[in-house]
């Protein structure tokens, strides 16, 4: 025993729950997953971050995290859309942790179109992104978590996971889709202490819907103040923004030993949207 990595469960402290855990974060480059990264590595686990993004930043930000929670913080630049992206991202991390205890599948993107023109090349990107990804890396990943009698699936669905919007066929399709293979894996872990959830949030401020309210603004002739108040927050009883940091802190609920029976779960957190 001589790292970190094999750190017993009795090492963990109530400030670090996490200790010596490995998880792996899609998509924590920026907006929700890096929320989550940091609430994890704040909880003790060693990070394994992905997505896109400046080299310089992406550096920075590992050794923000790293300097913040004295914990381990690799990054894979892997392309979760490309299956052979995704192997070479396990092997190398692999190498560089032996495992994964944690896996956030978080990575994600929108597009937003009428269905009778949404491009063939969003929807099957946002299907293999959204939804595909999580799969390949829960396959992957998901038989040594069941032998070493403990793993986290923590997926990132949306409220799009449990209801619909117009323009949105390949999104709400995909956060549906996660939702059903939460319950799955849950069934499937759920003797082997292997336990997944869908975590489903109504509107975080992120980049992601950054990019949304100006797209809209265009779409509908309005001002970015309008498709906050009238668009976006219009069905959200408590009109506001859910903050990445709640994401995280749920989500290391969820990898702890308090949430050990939380599994098969979708869980809103969306001001009391899908409450309607
Ligand atoms: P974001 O755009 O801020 O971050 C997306 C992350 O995914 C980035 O790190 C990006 O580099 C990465 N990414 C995108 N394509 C990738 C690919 N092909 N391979 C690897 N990484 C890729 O978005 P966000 O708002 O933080 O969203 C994160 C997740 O939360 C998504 O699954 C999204 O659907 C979900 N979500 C977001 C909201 C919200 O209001 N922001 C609400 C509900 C659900």
């Amino acid at each position: 025993m001589n790292s970190i990595t094999d750190m017993p469960a009795s090492a963990r402290s109530a400030t670090r729950p996490l200790a010596g855990r490995i998880a792996l974060v899609t998509g924590s480059t920026s907006g929700i997953g890096l929320g989550i990264a940091r609430a994890l590595a704040g909880a003790g686990a060693d990070i394994a971050l992905n997505g896109f993004g400046d080299a310089e930043e992406i550096a920075d930000l590992q050794a923000e995290i790293r300097a913040a929670h004295g914990v381990r913080v690799a990054y894979y630049n892997a392309d979760l859309a490309k299956q052979d992206d995704i192997g070479r991202m396990l092997e190398q991390l692999a190498l560089d942790f032996g495992r994964v205890d944690i896996l956030v599948n978080n990575a994600g993107i929108q597009h937003v179109a009428p269905i009778a023109n949404f491009p063939v090349e969003k929807w099957n990107a946002i299907l293999a992104i959204n939804l595909s990804s999580a799969f390949h890396l829960t396959r992957a990943l998901f038989g040594a978590m069941q032998a070493r009698g403990y793993g986290r699936v923590v997926n990132i669905a949306s409220a799009h996971g449990l209801i619909a919007s117009p323009f949105k066929s390949a999104y709400v399709t995909a956060k549906h889709g996660i939702v059903g293979l939460t319950k799955v894996i849950a069934l499937e872990g759920a003797e082997h202490g292997v336990t997944a959830n869908a975590i489903c949030p109504g509107y975080v401020w992120t980049p992601l819907v950054e990019k949304q309210i100006d797209n809209q603004a265009e779409a509908h002739g309005i001002s970015r103040e309008a498709v906050i108040r009238d668009v976006l927050l219009a069905q959200t009883p408590s009109k506001r923004f859910a903050t990445s940091e709640e994401i995280g802190a749920l989500t290391v609920l969820l990898c702890t030993k308090a949430g050990q029976s939380i599994t098969g779960t979708a869980i809103p957190i969306d001001g009391g949207w899908t409450a309607h």
